[in-house]
C-alpha cells in the first residue's frame, strides 16, 4: 500500500520538515547603534549556529496541532483515570496564569520587587495549611512523589535529631507505587502491611509490624479503592505508641476537602497534588506541584528557602544554610513550579471554604451515581455480574471494581475493555491498580463532569459487555479500532523507550 502524502507526513518530525533558510519569523535589522564595546564576549558566543528545524510558521502550527490531536486529553472526552483526579481545568487560571507580572516573573528576581509573587506563595502556604490541618508548608516539591521524598528525608532526619537510626517503612499493600519507590529511594526498607476484609488497614497486622525500628507510616486516606478508613484514630495511636510517624499521601485529598483534614487525624506530614486536587493540565498536558504541609515537630526540618513574613508584612525567603539549622536543604532550582501555583491560588480562591466542601462532596456524589448505575440489577446485561465492586457498598471519589467474573465468563480482560472504551470517547480508568484487586478497574469521575456524562459511559461499559455476550470477546479482544494507533507494545514501550529520533 503506498502511503499518501497526508500519512507520510505524520510520520515525519519537525526536524525532517522545512528547508534550508525558511523561517517562520524575520527579525527586522538593528537601527540603533550597538552599545560601545561587545555586549556579549566573544567566549560565550556560539561559534556555529544552533541546529534548529528551519520551518515556516504555518508548518509549525500544523505539525504541533496534529500531534495535539493524536493524544487524548481532558478537553476533548471524559477521563475517569482512578488516582489521577483529572478534573476540568477553568479557564479563568490560565488567564491568571498568564498575566505578565507572573508569566514573566523571573525566579531570580530580587524578593523586594517579588513581593506580590511571594505574597501569592504566602497565601497558598496558608491555604493549605488550613485545609490540612498542619501549620507549616514548603512549596517546594516538584510532584506528589517528590513530596513523598521530602516527606521520608524529613522523617529520616527528625529521627536522626534524636539519635536514633529507624529503617523500616511501612506501607499498605494497597499503597501507589510510588510509596514504596521513594522509600528505597532515601535508602530505607519498605515493609508491607495488609488490608483487611473491608479494605482498610488490617490493624492487628500493622500492631505486630510496628516496633522501634519503623520510621514511619504512609498512608493514603481515603485509601486507592476510594474507602476512608475509619480505624484511623486507633491506627495513628499504634504508629506514634512506637515513636513513628504518619505519613499522609493527599492524591485523595479530592474526597474530603473541607470536610476532614490529616492533621486532626493525627498525621505528621502531607503531601497535596495541586496538579490533582487544586486543578491543572497533568499527566504530560504540564507541571505538577506537590507542596508538603507539617506538624510542629517535623517544622525545623523543612527544606530551605522558606517563603516568610516579616513583623512589617514584607515578604521574604529564608535561606538559612543546612550546615547552620536542621534544615534537609533544597529539593530543586528555584522556588517550585510557579504557574501551578498561581493556577491552584486561582482555585481556591474562586470556591473559597464552602465552594471545596461542595467540589469534594459533589465528587463524592458523582462517583457514587456511576456506581449505582453500574450496580443496576435490572442492567442488561447485569454489569454488576460481570464487574463487582471489589470492596464496600458505596464509595467515597472513587471505586475499584473487578473484571474477574468478566474475563471468566465473557473471555475478555479488563485491558480489552478499557482499550474499546477508547472507541466510544472515552478515556480508560486505570487498570490493574491497586495490585490486590484481580483484574482492577478503578474508575474516578471527578465532580466537573455532567450526569450526561456518566450516564454515557455506563451505558458504553454495557454495550462493551453485550457486545462480548452477543458477537464474541474479539470485539474488544482486537480494540480499539478508531485511534491514530491500535494496540501498542506496552512493556516494550517502557523497558526500551525510544525518545528521540536519530538525525
Ligand atoms: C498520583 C499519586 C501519587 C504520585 O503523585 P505524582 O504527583 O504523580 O508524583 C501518589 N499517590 C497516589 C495515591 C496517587 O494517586
Amino acid at each position: 500500500m503506498t502511503q499518501t502524502p497526508q500519512q507520510r507526513e505524520e510520520t515525519l518530525t519537525i526536524f525532517q520538515k522545512g528547508a534550508s533558510g525558511r523561517r517562520a519569523f524575520q527579525c527586522p535589522q538593528i537601527d540603533v547603534p550597538p552599545a560601545g564595546g561587545e555586549l556579549l564576549p566573544g567566549r560565550f558566543r556560539r561559534s556555529a549556529p544552533p541546529r534548529l528545524p528551519e520551518v515556516s510558521e504555518p508548518e509549525i502550527v500544523r505539525h504541533y496541532v496534529r500531534l495535539s490531536k493524536r493524544n487524548f486529553d481532558l478537553d476533548s472526552g471524559f477521563y475517569p483515570l482512578g488516582s489521577c483526579t483529572m478534573k476540568h481545568n477553568p479557564r479563568l487560571h490560565e488567564r491568571v496564569a498568564a498575566l505578565a507580572g507572573h508569566a514573566r516573573l523571573h525566579p531570580l528576581q530580587d524578593p523586594e520587587r517579588a513581593q506580590g509573587a511571594l505574597e501569592l506563595m504566602w497565601n497558598l502556604q496558608q491555604a493549605l495549611a488550613e485545609i490540612s490541618g498542619l501549620p507549616h508548608v514548603s512549596l517546594q516539591p516538584s510532584a506528589g512523589s517528590h513530596g513523598e521524598l521530602a516527606g521520608v528525608l524529613l522523617t529520616r532526619a527528625y529521627h536522626e535529631a534524636k539519635g536514633e537510626h529507624r529503617h523500616k517503612v511501612l506501607t499498605p499493600d494497597t499503597a501507589h507505587g510510588t510509596n514504596p519507590a521513594t522509600v528505597t529511594m532515601a535508602g530505607l526498607e519498605v515493609v508491607k502491611v495488609a488490608t483487611n476484609s473491608d479494605g482498610g488497614v488490617d490493624v492487628e497486622d500493622l500492631r505486630a509490624k510496628a516496633d522501634g525500628d519503623v520510621a514511619c507510616l504512609m498512608l493514603t486516606n481515603p485509601n486507592t479503592l476510594g474507602l476512608f478508613d475509619p480505624n484511623i484514630a486507633e491506627i495513628a495511636e499504634i504508629v506514634h505508641g512506637v515513636g513513628a510517624t504518619l505519613y499522609y499521601d493527599g492524591a485523595n485529598l479530592n474526597a474530603v476537602m473541607g470536610i476532614s483534614r490529616p492533621g486532626d487525624m493525627g498525621f505528621d506530614i502531607v503531601h497535596f497534588n495541586l496538579h490533582k486536587s487544586f486543578t491543572q493540565p497533568h499527566g504530560g498536558g504540564g507541571p505538577g506541584s506537590g507542596p508538603i504541609a507539617v506538624s510542629d515537630r517535623i517544622a525545623p526540618f523543612l527544606p530551605r528557602p522558606l517563603v516568610v513574613r516579616s513583623e512589617d508584612g514584607a515578604f521574604d525567603l529564608n535561606h538559612d544554610s543546612p550546615t547552620s539549622s536542621k534544615s534537609i536543604g533544597r529539593l530543586r532550582g528555584f522556588q517550585g513550579n510557579y504557574g501551578c501555583f498561581v493556577r491552584a491560588y486561582a482555585y481556591i480562591c474562586s470556591l473559597g471554604a464552602d465552594g471545596l466542601k461542595d467540589a469534594s462532596e459533589t465528587a463524592v456524589l458523582n462517583a457514587n451515581y456511576l456506581l449505582a448505575r453500574l450496580k443496576d440489577k435490572n442492567a442488561h446485561p447485569p454489569v454488576a455480574e460481570y464487574l463487582p465492586l471489589a470492596y464496600g457498598e458505596l464509595c467515597l471519589h472513587e471505586f475499584v471494581l473487578s473484571g474477574g467474573p468478566m474475563k471468566r465468563a465473557l473471555q475478555i480482560k479488563t485491558l480489552d475493555l478499557a482499550k474499546r472504551l477508547l472507541d466510544f470517547g472515552f478515556h480508560p480508568p486505570t487498570v490493574y491498580f491497586p495490585l490486590l484487586v484481580e483484574e482492577a478497574l478503578m474508575v474516578e469521575p471527578t465532580e466537573t463532569e455532567t450526569k450526561e456524562t456518566l450516564d454515557a459511559f455506563a451505558d458504553a461499559i454495557a454495550q462493551i459487555l453485550r457486545e462480548a455476550e452477543t458477537d464474541g470477546p474479539e470485539v474488544a479482544q482486537n480494540a480499539p479500532y478508531t485511534t491514530p494507533v491500535r494496540r501498542l507494545d506496552e512493556v516494550a514501550a517502557a523497558k526500551h523507550p525510544v525518545i528521540r529520533q536519530a538525525l
